[in-house]
């Protein structure tokens, strides 16, 4: 890390870093009008490719609901499955409030993120802070999924910034590399108390 440089923006995972998710809680609900266990559910939406496909832009709504139903025996509506789907997500509040102090002291703010157009419409509706963000960069959009490069690219295009103008904040060890091997100060997120006083300190919050 160089310190002594101070970013001109800040850009954030979604997921684990400003909201907490359990997919366990779709499944349980899933379950009770499924032919399958909420563990299976939880099998087939972690660990199967399907929702990589869906994350990556290559399936609609429509083509991931048909696609649960029929690995689970699901018997509930689209619109039940896809409200459930993005039901999923609590605000890690000190995550939430570094942003705004971010976005209340003019640092640009991007938000950086594998997910979904379910999430993101949940998320939107659900959370003030999304609305804050700068700009989005959503890998079903870009169709492409953190670590592959053509996502940062998509990063450093829309903010106009590159190298260690940027500070990268992501739970997930091979994004943060990534982001690394480009030279952007890119930080493993752990723990909201150590993230916050490091960020505050660095942007002089
Ligand atoms: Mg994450």
């Amino acid at each position: 890390m160089n310190a002594s440089r101070v970013p001109r923006a800040v850009v954030f995972d979604l997921g684990k870093v400003l909201l907490d998710f359990d997919y366990r809680i779709l499944a349980r609900r899933m379950a009770t009008q499924s032919s399958v266990s909420a563990d299976e559910i939880l099998t087939v939406i972690n660990q199967t490719p399907l929702l990589h496909r869906y994350e990556t832009g290559l399936m609609s709504d429509r083509e991931f609901y048909d696609a649960v139903v029929s690995a689970t025996g699901f018997r509930g509506a689209e619109e039940e499955f896809l409200n459930w789907f993005g039901d999923i997500f609590t605000e890690i509040t000190p995550m939430v409030k570094l942003q705004e102090a971010l976005v209340r002291r003019g640092v640009p703010t991007y938000v950086f993120s594998n997910t979904n157009a379910q999430a993101i419409r949940h998320v939107r509706k659900s959370f003030a802070f999304y609305g804050q963000f700068t700009a989005e960069v959503l890998s079903y959009e870009i169709r492409s999924m953190k670590p592959d490069s053509r996502i940062y690219e998509a990063v450093e295009g829309v903010s106009g910034l590159s190298g260690s103008d940027l500070l990268y904040l992501d739970d997930r060890s091979e994004n943060i590399a990534a982001g690394e091997s480009r030279g952007w100060q890119a930080w493993i997120h752990v723990d909201p108390k150590e993230t916050v006083s490091r960020v505050s300190a660095l942007m002089r919050l």
